[in-house]
């Protein structure tokens, strides 16, 4: 076992990453999500920021029960990671994180208070955002994101990964990837076509 406790300067390819957690309402383009991958020692970080109208078909509170179930097998997709990433052999799933159970099942009020364009009626809420004009610029506040991350423990050098997350998406187009690794860094475009995240450059 080998263990690493007289390193002076961290890595902090890691804190890249935590630098960009938990925003789940920002700005974003739809088609397009981002990735960002950190690596140290065995520990492989994969971060996702994907426009929720992408990952689960709508940036709204649920309004049904087929939306809430949708949230809910994204979160379980999400939490047991069911073919969103195919790591190489010899990595294992250490955990997930994510907090979209808390940003589209239980944050109300929080969503409404950035819903200035919206007047109290709250049955018109869904209209609105049907409407909105999703392609053209952004209205602040009025995105939200699903974001989450799979944390990976690989024993072995790991070359790449398969991300599978534009399966069963909708219309996710692209995910804008960087990544930072003890060996060095770069960033791609993932699309559907072309889904493997390689590091050697
Ligand atoms: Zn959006």
């Amino acid at each position: 076992m080998k263990v690493v406790l007289n390193r002076l300067i961290p890595m902090c390819t890691l804190c890249l990453l935590g630098s960009a957690t938990a925003i789940a309402q920002q700005p974003h383009v739809h088609g397009a999500g981002k990735l960002f991958v950190g690596q140290e020692n065995q520990t492989w970080e994969l971060m996702f920021e994907i426009p929720a109208a992408n990952a689960i078909g709508f940036e709204h509170l649920p309004t049904s029960d087929a939306e809430t179930a949708r949230i809910k097998t994204y979160i379980n997709a999400v939490e047991n990671n069911k073919a969103l990433v195919i790591a190489e052999a010899g990595c294992r799933l250490r955990g997930a994180e994510h907090a979209i159970d808390e940003v589209f099942l239980s944050a109300v009020d929080e969503h409404h208070e950035h819903d200035h364009d919206h007047d109290k009626h709250a049955h018109h809420h869904q209209d609105k955002h049907e409407h909105h004009d999703h392609d053209g610029h952004e209205h602040h506040g009025e995105h939200y994101s699903v974001e989450f991350t799979l944390t990976f423990t690989c024993e072995n050098a790991t070359n790449e990964f398969v991300i599978n997350v534009f399966d069963g998406a909708f219309g996710l187009n692209e995910l804008n990837t960087e990544w930072f690794t003890e060996s060095g860094q770069g960033a791609t475009t993932l699309t559907p076509a072309s889904r493997t995240l390689k590091f050697d450059n």
